[in-house]
């Protein structure tokens, strides 16, 4: 299916991988939309519910089916939404057994029943867990749709359920160039390159997260392109397949957990450059220089 977004929200990078991600038959059962306040992401999940009760054949939302007018005033019997950003409390584990067998029955009228939560940053360990029961073994016919600040506040269990996509624009800054001249220098022969681009972290938390960020829909990317998929997470097709090229499969995984091991320390307020440091040091190990 083809997907209208509904404005710039979000950023074109993460609309174009989402279009990617949902082109053609197969359905994604769960995303996983991140990006800090302001990023758009609530927009772009109640755009995705929309594109998922909508009955055109043609790009959805298509805005004038029944679905989509439903959906629109905001009273589509299958779609549900859960905000956490509004209250944080609204993830007790009850409501998530209610999602759970809500899940098993039959969409009303759209092709799919959907779930929106937002903000799972704020969903407790125990209500995780009773999520991942329905996300390992998701029924046909739905679709999850999950924002949060960042994908590093989930179980690792629960975030390889999902796909995740981050919110380039607005939210944590990023920097592009910094994450690609650091990839690129796991494969470099002198260290220094990677030493040298952890330096610039120092005083720069908020800079090194989105790094961080973009590391992890490098490696992903990368993943998929040695499985030989096309999935395009980070939109940095050629660093993606320069890595994918030169690394093992082994390692881009070791390189990917490291990843996401240090954005979880990084949520821990883990000193920045010395998580920085250690982190460069980790990544040319699984990289095996
Ligand atoms: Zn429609």
């Amino acid at each position: 299916m083809s997907i209208r977004f509904a404005g710039p929200e979000g950023g074109a990078e993460i609309q174009e991988a989402l279009s990617l991600a949902f082109e053609g038959e197969r359905f994604p059962h769960a995303v996983l939309l991140e990006g800090g306040p302001g990023s758009g992401t609530d927009r772009l999940a109640a755009d995705l519910a929309r594109a998922a009760v909508c009955l055109s054949p043609g790009e959805k939302p298509c805005g004038v089916c029944s679905g989509c007018v439903k959906a629109a005033a905001g009273s589509h019997p299958d779609i549900f939404t859960v905000d956490g950003d509004a209250d944080t409390r609204a993830f007790p584990v009850d409501t998530i057994r209610q999602i759970r067998s809500d899940a098993y029955v039959r969409p009303n009228e759209a092709p799919r029943r959907v779930f929106v939560l937002l903000g799972v940053q704020n969903m407790s360990e125990i209500s995780q867990n009773a999520l991942l029961k329905v996300l390992e073994e998701p029924p046909r016919n739905v679709f999850f749709v999950l924002t949060a600040v960042s994908a590093a506040a989930l179980l690792p269990t629960v975030r390889s359920r999902v796909q995740v996509f981050s919110a380039a624009g607005g939210g944590l800054p990023g920097d592009w160039e910094t994450a690609e001249r650091l990839a690129r220098a796991v494969l470099a022969p002198a260290e220094a390159e990677l030493v040298f681009a952890a330096a610039g972290f120092a005083g720069n938390r908020e800079t090194f997260r989105g790094v961080l960020r973009q590391l992890s829909a490098l490696f992903r990317d990368a993943l998929a392109g040695r499985s030989g998929g096309t999935a395009m997470i980070s939109g940095r097709e050629e660093t993606a397949a320069f890595l994918s090229g030169g690394l093992t499969r082994r390692s881009l995984m070791r390189m990917l957990e490291e990843t996401e091991t240090a954005r979880a320390a990084l949520e821990q307020n883990a000193n920045t450059a010395l998580l920085a440091a250690d982190y460069c040091a980790r990544l040319s190990t699984a990289a095996g220089r």
